[in-house]
């Protein structure tokens, strides 16, 4: 086989085998295929497109590139949780420890902040001391004792799609459903949980504009999970606005830990309940997914959370003392307002531009290996529906440097867009898919 025969039959549209993609995904890994040859596969296969069982032999190759990973030590159904990725999204700060309390096992691999999108990782490592560079072992032993661990992915879990993504990322070849799909769905897959529970978001601050073709992902997604025996939930929610009002590592643990203390924003609240509604169901542990709301607001009522929250930071070698005084977490040293300049209703807020303002305040990178500053973001004072007035505050930044400051508060300022009438809101459930 010739990696350049493949790329022109996908250009000329044709279907590969399974032989074929694991040609290309394995001899990329090993690096016989220069990046040159796989960046134009990735235009092939996106302008072309993957169909469905094409879309299925890439997935079954990307987990063959690096390991399964075995959880069967730790006792029960495990559940894994993942989002594609959006502004403020803080959820998994909240609803891990929230399940851990009602009884599952969550063995949580996430990621780092790309573009304008954060990443748990980073947000995790705002606490002091807390190690996110966890072995397979440890992973499985704080599970097992403790119900959750927070970690990033071990080292070789698939490989194939930490080159691939790289090269995706800078080749224009993201939002293409195959390839999403199959890179999202072999990590759950190789992660080892038996059922998985995914929010796809759509709106300006995820990669998905549109609600249909976030269906039509869910459902691809949905179906790759069944075919590898993993049954697997979709939740397509809305990111047109950043989720919760902070956004910026520490900012959003700050948020997280209110919202386990019950005083959280509703729209992060809500999706907390939904997402984990559904994976005590997904778990077998509550009979339907209102009945597992039902036992988490009980539990998010009680503490549990916060407590098992504890359990999580403790174990990871994080300090702890953060959860009853959240001041020990990173401060920026300036809080600057933004205020607005028009009166009425807002009616929308870029979330995209938003998460670009907090990533040049040094929030997030541009590149893998560029430093975040864990203190600065911002903090939303109105979201969407809310009244302003003139020179009301709409956001306030949490600041470290200057040098852009008015560059960024300009892009703030025209994130929020100010209208006279009622704005219509978007749901934040667009729908469930099975
Ligand atoms: N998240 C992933 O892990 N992969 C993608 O392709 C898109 C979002």
């Amino acid at each position: 086989m010739r990696a350049v025969d493949l790329i022109i039959k996908k250009r000329e549209g044709g279907r590969l085998t399974f032989q074929e993609l694991e040609y290309m995904v394995r001899g990329f890994v090993e690096g016989e295929i220069p990046d040159y040859q796989m960046s134009s596969f990735l235009m092939a296969a996106f302008l072309r497109g993957l169909n469905y069982e094409e879309t299925k032999y890439l997935t079954l190759a990307m987990i063959k590139s690096g390991d399964l990973l075995d959880l069967k030590d730790i006792p029960g159904i495990k559940v894994d949780k993942h989002s594609t990725g959006g502004v403020g999204d803080k959820t998994t700060l909240v609803l891990v420890p929230l399940v851990a309390a009602a009884g599952l096992k969550v063995v949580k691999m996430s990621g780092r902040a790309l573009g304008h999108t954060g990443g748990t990782l980073d947000k995790l490592e705002s606490i002091p001391g807390f190690r996110t560079d966890l072995s397979l072992d440890e992973m499985k032993r704080a599970a097992s004792s403790i119900g959750a661990v927070l970690a990033g992915q071990t080292e070789n879990l698939v490989p194939a799609d930490k080159k691939i993504y790289a090269l995706r990322d800078v080749t224009g070849t993201v939002d293409s459903l195959p390839l999403i799909a199959s890179s999202i769905m072999s990590k759950k897959i190789a992660g080892g949980a038996d059922r998985i529970v995914l929010d796809v978001k759509v709106g300006s601050g995820g990669f998905l504009p549109f609600v249909d073709r976030a269906r039509a992902l869910g459902e691809l997604m949905a179906a790759l999970g069944s075919e590898f025996r993993r049954k697997t939930v979709i939740v397509i929610s809305s990111m047109e606005q950043p989720l919760g009002l902070a956004v910026g590592n520490a900012q959003e643990v700050k948020e997280a830990i209110s919202t386990l203390k019950g005083k959280g924003p509703s729209d992060l609240v809500e999706l907390c309940l939904v997402l984990g509604g559904e994976m005590l169901a997904a778990a077998g542990v509550a009979a339907s997914p209102e009945e597992g709301r039902k036992s988490l607001e009980k539990l998010l009522e009680q503490g549990a959370g916060l407590a098992k929250m504890r359990e999580i930071i403790t174990a990871q070698g994080g300090s702890p003392e953060v959860l009853d005084n959240p001041d020990l977490l990173p401060r920026a040293a300036e809080q600057i307002e933004v205020q607005a300049d028009k009166e009425g209703i807002v009616h929308w807020i870029n979330a995209r531009e938003i998460g670009w303002a907090s990533l040049l305040l040094g929030a997030g990178r541009l590149r893998k290996d560029d430093k975040i500053d864990p203190a600065v973001g911002i903090v939303l004072r109105k979201k969407m529906g809310d009244a302003v007035a003139v020179g009301e505050p709409i956001a306030e930044l949490h600041v470290n440097r200057r040098d852009n400051l008015a560059e960024v508060k300009e892009r703030v300022k025209k994130s929020f867009v100010i209208g006279q009438d009622s704005p219509q809101l978007p749901p934040l459930i667009h729908d469930i898919v099975f």
